[in-house]
């Protein structure tokens, strides 16, 4: 099913949650500090990470942005509400996804089952080419120019839908819909706009007059068909 690290200070929503997963048959280990998280999340291999915000140790940004620097594991920050804001900065910094605490176990679970479907869609559809890029999706890669990018799991999620989609205008809901599956849930349309611009920085070779992800202005985003 899947290994998922769970990295939360408090020990009652860090059992609980452990509990539940295993119960669904994940593997799961807890790391009650950031930094102790990090080095798990660094030195062992999971298919996904819980990361609590406010932790002891490095905080839950300052492990997300040393986790990026070296790994795209997937990863759900878990906000608490005053937190609202810093979702941005958290996608900013390469979160995947974000769950508002305090969460139902049920709403979790679904977060963690897209995600993970999302990875392994991404590995078993057929690989698209386009000018100058190339994605090989058994390993989850895209080489600009035969360089390989460091994507995100959601950022290169997106890049294939709009791939797969080409042609067609999507709008912000519909993203957050297709690739976020905020399935009736209306999330917040800047998440796409943010990580639209970090896709941009990283595929584009002019971020600022993007040739490949499209602006259809009052619209949403698109690739040429
Ligand atoms: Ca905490």
């Amino acid at each position: 099913m899947g290994r998922i690290l769970i990295v939360e200070d408090e020990r009652a929503i860090a059992d609980i949650v452990a509990f539940n997963l295993n119960r669904e048959g994940y593997e799961s280990e807890i790391a009650l500090d950031g930094t102790r998280g990090l080095s798990l999340a660094l030195e062992e291999e999971f298919d996904l990470i819980l990361l609590d915000v406010m932790l002891p140790g490095l905080d839950g940004w300052e492990v997300l942005k040393a986790l990026r620097e070296q790994k795209t594991t997937p990863v759900i920050m878990l906000t608490a509400r005053e937190e609202e804001l810093d979702k941005i900065h958290g996608l900013e910094l390469g979160a995947d996804d974000y769950i508002t605490k305090p969460f139902s176990m049920n709403e979790l679970k679904a977060r963690i089952k897209a995600n993970l479907r999302r990875v392994e869609y991404a590995k078993t559809a057929p690989s698209p080419t386009t000018e100058g890029l190339t994605v090989d999706r058994s390993l989850m890669r895209v080489c600009k120019d035969g360089r390989v990018l460091e994507l995100t799991a959601r950022e290169y999620a997106l890049l294939v839908f709009l791939y797969d989609h080409r042609g067609s205008v999507f709008s912000r809901e519909q993203l957050l819909e297709q690739v976020w599956e905020f399935d009736g849930f209306l999330g917040d349309l800047r998440v796409v706009d943010v990580m639209v611009r970090r896709l941009r920085e990283k595929v584009e070779d002019d971020p600022g007059n993007p040739v490949l992800i499209r602006t259809k202005r009052g619209a949403g985003y698109y690739m040429e068909g």
